[in-house]
């Protein structure tokens, strides 16, 4: 069993249904009431040494990476993100490393004005969780599930980079002497694209933030939507970096099934296509059209528009390839 029919058959089972909320389990948030106006948007996430970052890794950068993933999750509805709990459980306590860990939770609280409102703190293995919370007008946010056939797919920046940095880290890839540290700041710092959320909340059918790969997570897209994509690589956003330093079909390959970009994959009826990339382009967000939502239920790619197969996929838990 994996992580989402883990999710599916024991937590999503549960006993109580509450009116209040609007969204539960299965979504990159849920939303619940906050009066008449408005909906709060809920995510957490869990980042663990080992597993999301290297025990050894720079303090600071797991601090930003620990609040960046949730603000994420919070751009992927539309949300304004407004507050935030952590919850942290570390080994022992070195002053050093917990001042680190928090600059860099406050640089990124900060610039989004997000006020830390408690958590818990624990000894044990190093674990940290985020719960972010951000508000939405009622019945605006963006969900997984309301892409329309023929919609088109979009994604905001360029993709891979912090999957070819992950393998750079490992030993397993070659990265150029200039081109590490831009690498390398791209897995440590991610920049959750709130604000494209905001702009996106008014203009896309769907959207889901890119945590686990496109590939996977145009798959919850898709599945939510009951709905398959066309994915035409050769329009795939690669960046310089990446495309220095790898050949063209390894580079797809991060782009499709790397995890960690955190842009935002989103899908654009054809009346609000132009309307979307004036709003994008006036922000300074970069966003490509990558493919087309169809009926066939599948996921399929092509390139010089020819159909190819498509041998990588996205990370999920517990899966073989995560092991
Ligand atoms: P994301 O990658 O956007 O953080 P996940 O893929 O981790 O989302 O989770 C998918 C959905 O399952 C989300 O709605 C999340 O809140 C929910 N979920 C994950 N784990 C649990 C759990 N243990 N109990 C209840 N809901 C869960
Ligand atoms: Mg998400």
């Amino acid at each position: 069993m994996k992580e989402f029919d883990l999710i599916k058959r024991f937590f999503a089972e549960q006993p109580v249904r509450r009116k209040d909320v609007h969204l539960g389990i299965g979504d990159d948030c849920a939303l619940v009431s906050a009066g008449e106006q408005h909906h709060i948007a809920v995510t957490t996430d869990t980042l663990v040494a080992g597993v999301h970052f290297f025990e050894d890794a720079d303090p600071r950068a797991i601090g930003h990476k620990s609040l960046a993933v949730s603000l994420s999750d919070l751009a992927a509805m539309g949300a304004e993100p407004s507050w935030i709990s952590l919850a942290i459980s570390m080994p022992s306590i070195d002053e050093h490393w917990v001042r680190a860990f928090c600059t860099g939770v406050f640089e990124l609280s900060e610039y989004y004005n997000v006020q830390l409102i408690g958590g818990d703190t624990t000894a044990g293995p190093l674990s940290i969780t985020v719960t972010a919370q951000g508000l939405l007008p009622a019945n605006k946010a963006l969900s997984r599930g309301g892409a329309v056939n023929g919609d088109w797919l979009y994604v905001t920046g360029e993709l891979g980079d912090a999957a070819l940095a992950l393998q750079f880290l490992k030993g397993n890839a070659d990265v150029a002497r200039e081109d590490q540290e831009a690498l390398l700041e791209k897995l440590h710092y991610p920049k959750p694209r709130v604000l494209a959320g905001q702009i996106l909340k008014e203009y896309a059918s769907a959207a889901i933030d890119l945590s686990d790969g496109l590939l996977g997570d145009l798959g919850h897209i898709c599945q939510a939507s009951q709905l398959g994509a066309n994915v035409v690589l050769d329009d795939l956003p690669i960046s310089n970096a990446l495309s220095a330093n790898v050949g063209a079909e390894q580079a797809r390959e991060f782009a499709l099934a790397g995890g960690d970009d955190y842009e935002l994959l989103f899908t654009v009826s054809q009346d609000n296509k132009v309307g979307m990339e004036t709003a994008l382009s006036n922000a300074g967000v970069k966003y490509t059209c990558i493919g087309q939502l169809n009926k066939s239920m599948k996921i399929t790619t092509t390139l010089d528009s020819h159909p190819v197969p498509i041998n990588a996929k996205g990370f999920e838990h517990f899966s073989e390839a995560s092991e």
